[in-house]
């Protein structure tokens, strides 16, 4: 038998032989992820089978270009693999086109503004402070940056769209691009609205559904597909998958623009692995199970904001049709800085969130945004939640007492421990 050479042993050796340090790590978070209560609305827990695939040779290959169309050699299995992708997300939607290569929400965003808009155009979007996200007009980002941007918001009083306000306010400025979805908003967005106020204007209707991608694909969303011009999506919020993004599409007049704009507008090479990870987790949304999965997140969402309300807590807007909630705490008389903090030593992770009109600074902030994706993967239902309400709860009447807080942490670890994610060892 051949023997190895010492490089090449070497090359094959097991990540705790080789860097004990990150492997480390890797373990500390392992146990965090196991032991605390992951209320972040945008994150997930994704499968075993696409954390394989993630982590598969394919992060090897360089494969610039599209399938059939590729700049380099050997691209015939990563070809399969990159049109099983689009295959299954097309059948996941309804729709006729979609690019997985992006590798990120962000990205995706890029790719459609960048492909339909020119520096000095105008944007239509969500205010930031409404619920908006980053790439929807923050002037710290490109988006704020390279384009005219016009706000919408929310009604003071009901604290959902003002779709009346959103149609003076796109008569007025002619955006190229008009922007549902949002990562703050915990209701439904009217997209057949939207797309009368983008007709009446000549603007293209492009909803980001990052949040309520998974909900959507499950049916306890309604879809922005038949009326929008593109969507983008990230992968790994509620719908499950790895870490990236993708843009779903009807018109076949749009195709060369946008995946032209992906590749070699803003990127190189499409991250394969990462692409197998989404074919992957696009597959376990077209399963029955998942139709369950989504159900059991939009219950457990409100029945967590039914027990946050009988703590005490108001919900902006009065409640959630989707899996977020967003909770004023000016009722506790505390921050959403300190909140946040407070439920961290608590073994709850959550993070603060400006709230419509929020007389606190964008880093302090009056509220925290919760999620039950993540929870509701792990098995959790209505009962938990209203358990999650009162440790939030009894953790929020006394944020500054460190023993109150790590005795609510023995609470929420003798709850998790209850829900492994991981094979019970
Ligand atoms: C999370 C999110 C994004 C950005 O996704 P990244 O993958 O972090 O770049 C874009 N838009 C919305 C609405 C989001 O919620």
């Amino acid at each position: 038998m051949a023997a190895l050479s010492a490089a090449a042993s070497a090359h094959r050796l097991p990540l705790a032989h080789v860097d004990p340090a990150i492997h480390a790590l890797i373990k500390r978070e392992e146990q965090r992820q196991e032991q605390n209560l992951e209320l972040i609305a945008s994150e997930n827990i994704a499968s075993l089978a696409v954390r394989q695939a993630m982590s598969s040779v394919l992060t090897d290959k360089y494969a610039e270009g599209y399938p059939g169309k590729r700049y380099y050699g050997g691209c015939e299995v990563v070809d399969e693999v990159e049109t099983l992708a689009i295959e299954r997300l097309k059948e996941l939607y309804g729709v006729r086109f979609a690019n997985v290569q992006v590798h990120s929400g962000a990205q995706a965003n890029m790719a459609v503004y960048m492909a339909f808009m020119k520096p000095g155009d105008t944007l239509m979007a969500m205010n930031l402070a409404h619920g908006g996200h980053l790439t929807h007009g923050s002037p710290v980002n490109f988006s704020g940056q390279l384009y005219q941007i016009a706000p919408y918001g929310v009604d003071p009083e009901t604290e959902q769209i003002d779709y009346d306000e959103m149609r003076k306010i796109a008569l007025e400025s002619k955006p190229k691009i008009i922007v549902s979805g949002a990562t703050a908003y915990p209701r439904t967005f009217d997209f057949l609205r939207i797309r009368e106020i983008a007709d009446e204007v000549g603007a293209l209707h492009m909803c980001d559904m990052s949040h309520y991608s998974g909900l959507i694909a499950g049916g306890q969303y309604p879809s922005p597909v038949p009326h929008c011009d593109i969507v983008t999506s990230t992968t790994h919020k509620s719908i499950r998958g790895p870490r990236g993004g993708m843009i779903l599409w009807n018109n076949e007049e749009l195709s060369k623009a946008i995946n032209m704009s992906v590749f070699p507008g803003i990127q190189g090479g499409p991250l394969m692995h990462v692409i197998a990870a989404k074919a992957v987790a696009f597959g376990e949304a077209l399963q029955p199970a998942f139709k369950h999965y989504q159900a059991q997140i939009r219950l457990n969402a409100d029945a967590l904001a039914s027990a946050l309300v009988a703590e005490g807590f108001r919900l902006v807007s009065g409640g959630t049709e989707s899996h977020l909630l967003l909770v004023d705490l000016r009722s506790f008389n505390i921050t959403g800085k300190v909140a946040q903090i407070a439920l961290d030593e608590a073994g709850i992770t959550t993070n603060k969130n400006s709230i419509p009109n929020d007389p606190e600074k964008p880093f302090v902030t009056s509220g925290i945004r919760l999620g039950t994706p993540a929870v509701t993967t792990r098995g959790m239902k209505e009962p938990e939640m209203v358990e999650i309400a009162r440790l939030i709860a009894k953790a929020l009447r006394t944020p500054e007492d460190t023993e109150a807080l790590h005795q609510v942490k023995r609470e929420v670890m003798a709850l998790t421990s209850r829900f492994p994610i991981h094979e019970v060892p």
